[in-house]
């Protein structure tokens, strides 16, 4: 399976980190390697000073799929979850400087974390709210209603490139308020009042 990730999918995430906002969507990939196992702490790795939590809407792709029209894209995915991607900003920041590929920086092993998937049938996914929490205190609130390319479109954009296959997780971008993770922390995600993930930093 692989993994597929939006970049600057919210305004304000955008503004935030002083990103242009872009023509098209940012695509970026994970390896498989790189998802968090079920229940276990994220490690903050060595390499980095500045690891940063970006919740997320998981998509979970349900058949094959290739040039996906935009209208046809929801007979593609059944569930929807909450995950977070992970990003070591300061290696994030060498790369963008020097226009370098940001795999270091994004697909790292732990670096993907999924959590509950839920049947799409139980949200209105154009007005789906999600939060995440570190250590009870809110730190972004994010609404799919905000997104610059809805799920639909995500699909229909992706599927150009990459061959879309059952199990596939597309990760849709992060809303404002992406911070950095200490050991010890505990990061609490939900969507719609559901507690969706639950992960201790160490
Ligand atoms: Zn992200």
């Amino acid at each position: 399976m692989k993994i597929i990730c939006i970049g600057r999918n919210y305004a304000k995430h955008i503004a935030e980190l002083n990103n242009e906002r872009p023509a098209h969507p940012v695509v970026f990939l994970k390896p498989d390697s790189a998802i968090l196992p079920t229940k276990m702490p994220f490690f903050i790795p060595p390499f980095s000073n500045d690891i940063h939590y970006e919740v997320e809407v998981l998509v979970k792709i349900n058949k094959v799929g290739k040039y996906i029209e935009e209208k046809f894209a929801p007979k593609y995915y059944d569930e929807i979850g909450l995950g977070i991607d992970f990003t070591a900003r300061d290696i994030q920041e060498q790369c963008k400087e020097k226009g370098l590929p940001w795999e270091k920086a994004k697909g790292f092993d732990g670096s993907a974390v999924i959590g509950t998937f839920y049947p799409k049938t139980d949200f209105d996914l154009t007005n789906l709210n999600f939060t995440l929490r570190k250590n009870d205190t809110l730190v972004q609130d994010g609404n799919t209603a905000s997104m610059l390319w809805k799920i639909d479109a995500i699909i229909a954009y992706v599927s150009q490139y990459f061959t879309l296959k059952k199990g596939d997780i597309i990760f849709t971008g992060t809303p404002a308020g992406v911070g950095k993770v200490v050991a010890e922390d505990v990061l609490v995600g939900e969507i719609e009042g559901r507690e969706a993930l639950r992960l201790k930093i160490k």
